[in-house]
């Protein structure tokens, strides 16, 4: 009954996505959410955009660089997982941090599979502990990507896996992974992989513990579609990206980048003009730098970056303005976060 409802499901989905649904999907096709989440700064969005191949989310060497859910959609022949990457889970202080704790709950209710994401170059923190004891309680099964593998000590593998595997009480890989284990050891499908985002070790091997547990559901999406972020959105996160790379201390963390006008010029060129929020004018002097000079870096870097996703010729125009406090403000924090300024 299950499977013939679903098959109904599918044709119906492949009817209404039209012509790029035709290609006939396999009886046992699966499909569903995997929340990626973990502490900030572990590497979530750099594993999401590598298994996607493509940059849905941006990444920096700052925490909490991912404000909003994400979705990174990976259209195989056999499946598609979306991926819900998310903010780094840390304790909210203001509008800005709950408002992204909420996106972190909305995607661990959403989603079909959890996947937990550590940085096995260390062992396990407390943030990790919180997290891990967090989504214990979630009825989803749970896989482990123990990632920065290419940090990992080799004298300290045997160690830190074994720590690391530990975090998911109940997970059936604790601390079995070196023990001669009987012949249903053996064959007991794994939960936990030790994994590299930047260099791309065992993502496919990842891709196959999420298949083992993703249920099977249609095609959502049409293949292709990478994200189901508005245009806007993405661009104005590249923006970000760039503010967060070339500006110090507190600056990043207080810019929110908002789109003010997009138009297609009869040259084919892009035109897009954009405003960076920060919170106190002297964030702002920094922002703009002596002469304009860092608006500007921020700005041709942006550009190329928009340049290379969008594929087309971009002319950028940045602005800078203060809106005081805005991150302990929910309402700006939403309008500014859902690119409505
Ligand atoms: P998130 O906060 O968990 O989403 O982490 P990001 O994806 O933004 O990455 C945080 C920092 O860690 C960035 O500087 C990344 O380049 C770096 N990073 C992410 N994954 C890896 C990895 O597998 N190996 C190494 N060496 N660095 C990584
Ligand atoms: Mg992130």
């Amino acid at each position: 009954m299950a499977e013939l409802e679903h098959d109904e499901t599918n044709r119906l989905i492949n009817a209404f996505l039209g012509s790029d649904a035709q290609e006939a999907l396999p009886p046992d096709h699966r499909s569903g959410y995997v929340a990626v989440v973990g502490k900030p700064n572990v590497g979530k969005s750099t594993l999401v955009n590598a298994l996607i191949g493509h940059k849905v989310a941006i990444v920096s060497p700052k925490p909490q660089t991912t404000r909003r859910r994400i979705l990174g959609i990976l259209t195989r022949p056999e499946a598609q997982i979306l991926f819900l990457d998310t903010p780094g889970i840390h304790e909210p202080k203001q509008a800005l941090n709950r408002y992204m704790m909420r996106e972190v709950q909305a995607a661990l209710t959403d989603c079909d599979v959890i996947l937990l994401v550590t940085d096995v170059s260390r062992l396990p923190s407390d943030d990790d502990r919180r997290v891990a004891e967090r989504i214990s309680r979630l009825p989803q099964p749970k896989l482990l990507a123990m990632n920065k593998a290419d940090l990992l000590d080799p004298r300290q593998v045997i160690e830190h896996v074994a720590a690391h595997e530990a975090l998911l009480p109940g997970h059936p890989d604790a601390g079995a992974s070196y023990s001669q284990g009987s012949v249903e050891d053996i064959f007991r499908p794994r939960t936990a992989m030790l994994t590299s985002g930047v260099r791309g070790d065992n993502l496919d091997k990842l891709l196959s513990m999420l298949l083992a547990v993703l249920p099977h559901g249609p095609r959502y999406f049409p293949a292709g579609q990478v994200t189901d972020q508005h245009e806007y959105i993405m661009v104005a996160e590249l923006i970000r990206e760039q503010a967060l790379r070339f500006l110090e201390q507190e600056v990043p963390h207080s810019i929110a980048v908002a789109i003010d006008d997009w138009q297609r010029r009869p040259n084919g060129v892009l035109y897009i003009a954009a405003t960076l929020y920060v919170e106190r004018e002297s964030q702002k002097g920094i922002l703009i730098g002596k002469g304009g000079h860092m608006l500007k870096k921020i700005g041709t870097a942006a550009r190329q970056e928009i340049e290379r996703e969008l594929g087309s010729k971009t002319y950028l125009e940045l602005w800078a303005k203060v809106r005081p406090g805005w991150r302990r403000d929910e309402l700006l924090v939403a309008r500014l976060l859902e690119g409505r300024m």
